[in-house]
């Protein structure tokens, strides 16, 4: 049983994250298909989710945000017409685009934004020099739909987790994921004065005061996903998975 399916978008990207795991893939699997439509194999794609009852389509990358490509409503609205699962869709993101695409944000499902600081500097350290943090009040004010937020922990932001998880509360962000780098061994001193409510897969989630935090780590977690890869390669694969994922951390 696949639990769901990523469309894999690569290309340039709007951030330079150090950690962008993507870049790694072969290029291949990461080449340019911000402007194709549809993206390569989709048809394969929408015959395996139907076939084994996919029921989440997420939109992300290997190395660029899913909201560069410029198709998103036609690929929503094709994949709507033709996935017979009652699938939801959701996109993962940085962000970086939301407020200027948001009637495009909002024909997604939900989304789930990679954000690892509200802090400049370091978020410039984790997200690349001279960008801009982006609004996420203003995001979840015209957002429509539920947005999750994604939080990669480094070096360089560890120490502020506690102030950003409360930032986020008020705002009144509902869930927070905190992820760990794909390999990461170091320990990080984050919500130890917190019981865990329940485990998701392995992974403890917490309450705060109404908003679930889940400290994700990719090592201890099994999932599997169909994955289409911008030049067409389709794979269930485990750790193509992971490290698509990662990569979008970021992005998603
Ligand atoms: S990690 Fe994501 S946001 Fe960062 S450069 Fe890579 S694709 Fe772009």
């Amino acid at each position: 049983m696949m639990d769901f399916a990523n469309i894999l978008f690569g290309g340039p990207c709007n951030r330079r994250c150090p950690f962008c795991i993507g870049q790694q893939l072969p290029l291949a699997v990461r080449q340019d298909n911000l402007d194709r439509f549809p993206p390569t194999n989709l048809g394969a794609l929408i015959e395996a989710v139907n076939r084994l009852g996919v029921r989440q389509i997420v939109f992300t990358g290997t190395t660029t945000d899913p909201q560069l490509y410029r198709h998103e409503c036609r690929l929503l609205e094709l994949l709507r017409s033709q996935v017979t699962t009652g699938a939801s869709y959701s996109l993962h993101s940085n962000g970086v685009l939301a407020i200027k695409k948001i009637e495009v944000f909002n024909q997604y499902d939900k989304a789930c934004l990679s954000l690892p600081s509200f802090e400049s500097t370091t978020y410039q350290r984790m997200m690349g020099a001279n960008t801009q943090v982006p609004d996420l009040e203003k995001i979840l004010e015209r957002s429509r739909i539920p947005v999750k937020i994604s939080c990669l922990i480094n070096e360089h932001n560890a120490s502020e987790i506690d102030s950003f998880l409360a930032r986020c509360q008020r705002l009144g962000v509902e869930r927070v994921v905190l992820r760990r780098l794909l390999g990461e061994t170091r320990h990080w001193e984050v919500l130890e004065d917190h019981h865990p409510v329940r485990f998701y897969r392995g992974n403890p989630v917490y309450d705060l005061a109404g908003m679930e935090v889940t400290f994700w780590s990719f090592d201890e977690t099994r999932s599997t996903s169909l994955n289409l890869f911008p030049d067409g390669t389709l794979t269930g694969d485990y750790h193509l998975t992971r490290v698509g994922e990662t990569s979008t951390v970021a992005a998603g």
